[in-house]
């Protein structure tokens, strides 16, 4: 059983999909592992760290005979050509942004396993790469609107007069939206936040923060379908912008997570929104590459607006590449072991698990998200 670790494409991309702990855990198993020269350097990881864990180095065809490649995104199927037949492609494969690497994976007779697909499940936990990556971009998201806030935090009592605590308002409160609460907590903010989904009412408050909810409309009660929101009715929405409006004027700090999966994020603050904020505040979209929650948010760029300033990168957990290589390894590693047949010397799906996340198999694309 051989594992090739390719080194990412993709622009910005600084991640890697395994780690020398991963290596080793790995060749414990009884895998070969074949990294691709450099593959580490961005997350701070050499070829020698990898050579050290028992992997070897590879520059050229480092699919070659590979059974499984791991990545952070989807390789290019031009890189794959080697690879064994049905060869499985473990990565975040963004199956409906990227749909025509998809059905070349199909043609190739590969088996593209979507990361992003694992069910949110009690034992899939730990394999689950959306939760660990969400995690760091809610911390990163508020420290780069810190970064571009024009005054503190905390609020400070000096010599020289008071500075006053800033307000930061978290617009979402799932995985990013709670560390984005936990961060802004931490830096001294007055924080307030808010979501369609009540169940997080309690979340936030248990952060400190102050829940801020549309109470004429109901929201979703409960955790819905795996935890996930859905498109809310237009009567909700509504309710949702003027509360919004009332609110965010008075906000200095402003970080928006909102996704709805499988659609564009909900546009959630508008330009005539922005214009009502102090000059000088801060937005973070974390949504921005699925569309934005914030009219004017630009990828990778920080947009002026009102004298408001608008950020937010597709990738902010690119912007913390160690931890985030460590994280979603370990989250291909957990996979890969809980479905470790000995006797086969290789992972062994369940139907579960097998049918959430296979999208092609057989030189079809097989999964029901995708056909039709
Ligand atoms: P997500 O990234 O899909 O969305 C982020 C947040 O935005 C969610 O809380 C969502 O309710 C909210 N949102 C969507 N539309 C909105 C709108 N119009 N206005 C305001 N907020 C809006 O969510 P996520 O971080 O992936 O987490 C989703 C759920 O899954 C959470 O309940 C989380 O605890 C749960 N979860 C479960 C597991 C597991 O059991 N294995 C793992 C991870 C997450």
């Amino acid at each position: 059983m051989t594992i090739a670790v390719l080194r990412e494409r993709a622009t910005g991309e600084s991640r890697v999909a395994a780690t020398p702990e991963t290596v080793r855990k790995l060749s414990a198993l009884g895998a070969k592992l074949v990294v691709e020269s450099g593959a580490g350097k961005g997350a701070g990881i050499s070829d020698d760290d990898f050579q050290a864990a028992g992997a070897a180095i590879a520059s050229a065809d480092v699919a070659a005979g590979a059974q499984i490649v791991l990545g952070v995104q989807g390789p290019d199927p031009a890189l794959l050509a080697g690879a064994a037949p049905g060869a499985w492609i473990v990565a975040g494969l963004d199956p409906f942004g990227q749909r025509a690497r998809v059905d070349a994976y199909a043609a190739a007779g590969l088996e593209a396993l979507a990361m992003e697909f694992m069910p949110r499940i009690t034992r899939a936990q730990s394999m689950d790469i959306l939760s660990s990556q969400a995690n760091l971009a809610g911390y990163k998201a508020v420290l780069v609107a810190a970064n571009l806030y024009g005054r503190a935090f905390p609020m400070m009592m000096t010599a020289a007069g008071t500075v006053s605590a800033a307000k930061a308002f978290i617009m979402g409160v799932g995985v990013a939206g709670l560390q984005a609460i936990a961060t802004a907590r931490r830096l001294g903010a007055q924080v307030s936040a808010t979501d369609v989904r009540s169940a997080t009412k309690e979340q936030i408050q248990s952060l400190g923060a102050k829940p801020i909810f549309v109470e004429n409309v109901a929201g979703i009660e409960g955790e819905g379908a795996g935890g996930y929101a859905t498109e809310m009715s237009p009567e909700y929405q509504k309710a949702q912008a003027e509360l919004v409006s009332s609110h965010i004027a008075k906000q200095d700090i402003v970080i928006t997570t909102a996704l709805i999966p499988g659609r564009a994020a909900p546009r959630l603050i508008s330009d005539a929104q922005i214009a009502t904020m102090r000059p000088g505040s801060v937005i973070y979209d974390l949504a921005v590459a699925q569309g934005g929650n914030v009219e004017g948010s630009v990828a990778d760029q920080v947009v002026e607006r009102h004298g408001v300033k608008i950020v937010g990168y597709a990738n902010t957990p690119a912007l913390l590449p160690a931890d985030a290589s460590a994280l979603f390894s370990r989250n291909l590693f957990n996979f890969l072991s809980a479905f470790w047949d000995k006797e086969q010397g290789r992972p062994v799906l369940d139907e579960e698990i097998g049918n959430a996340i296979r999208l092609t198999q057989g030189g079809q694309v097989v999964h029901e998200r995708l056909k039709g």
